[in-house]
């Protein structure tokens, strides 16, 4: 799937994006587009749900590295955040630190990146008040930006590094958020191409190989950087650069990585001396 097969699509038949994304998943893998809504559906529920449950909690991770950073969010107020970034960073940090505790969550696109997601769409239902069916039309929408990257490059983090990762949950999180918000096909295309653009390069780099240290914070700030490019599209500001060649050039970079970058634990934060020094007492701990 390209991006641009779907605004082709939707400007010849005059159809909302959410159904051209489904109908295009028939043509592409042959699924039904009311099975595949109805599963949408179904993963949307449980993601609100489980956002429902941990806003604000705290956790026991493995590490204990992280556990208590959505909690403290959640008691200060909106500050410098505003209500809406508030909420979704709150959820984000939270279903990050759920996620290192071996709690139950929706891997959207994948587990290392699942707070940014439900972050959006929890903050649209509680704060902007969206119906149900608004949310599971920019789910959909938010789906098959991860779809156009999964195919043509990657969503894993030891492939591509965190660009991949959490750069993908930021592009589908703007773009589903660009359309829940009323924002046309060009607005979704912009909102999707902004957030993967400031997020590519970024190195995939686990202090300790543990999914907490940098990536619950990351999930945090994602979050932002998928609102302001969503704001942006919406305010009328383009992407220069298509979203289908935005996606190349991520493959590229990640291609480029050296391997200490993608997964490894072996750069990035993950080889300070602080974070040798963490996995030397995490092991003596264990010892
Ligand atoms: S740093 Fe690596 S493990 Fe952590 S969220 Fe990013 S891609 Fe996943």
């Amino acid at each position: 799937m390209l991006f641009e097969d779907l605004k082709r699509l939707v400007n010849g038949t005059q159809l909302p994006l959410h159904e051209v994304v489904l109908s295009y998943e028939m043509l592409e893998n042959g699924e039904d587009p009311q099975t595949l809504k109805n599963d949408l559906s179904k993963l949307l529920k449980i993601m609100l749900e489980i956002s429902d449950k941990i806003y604000g909690k705290k956790f026991q991770t493995l590490t204990g590295l992280t556990g208590e950073n959505g909690f403290l969010l959640s008691k200060v107020d909106d500050g410098l955040l505003g209500e809406f970034i508030h909420c979704a960073v709150v959820t984000a940090i939270s279903m990050s630190e759920n996620n290192a505790s071996m709690g139950r969550i929706v891997a959207c696109p994948t587990a290392g990146s699942c707070g940014v997601i439900p972050g959006i769409f929890y903050a649209l239902k509680k704060i902007k008040k969206l119906d149900f069916e608004t949310l599971l039309n920019g789910f959909i929408v938010a789906g098959g930006i991860g779809e156009i990257i999964a195919a043509k490059a990657t969503i894993s983090g030891a492939v591509s590094g965190c660009q991949a990762e959490i750069g993908t949950a930021t592009a589908m999180a703007a773009a589903g958020l660009t359309y829940c918000m009323n924002g046309n096909i060009e607005m979704v295309e912009s909102a999707a191409s902004i957030s993967l653009k400031s997020l590519m390069g970024l190195v995939c780099d686990p202090v300790g190989g543990f999914v907490e240290v940098p990536c619950v914070k990351r999930n945090g700030t994602a979050v932002g950087v998928a609102v302001v490019a969503s704001q942006m599209a919406l305010a009328g500001i383009e992407s220069v650069i298509p979203f289908d060649e935005v996606v190349d050039a991520m493959k590229k970079v990640g291609k480029s990585l050296p391997e200490s970058l993608k997964e490894t634990a072996l750069g990035g934060v993950a080889s300070t001396p602080t974070a040798r020094k963490i996995l030397k007492d995490i092991i003596e701990n264990l010892g």
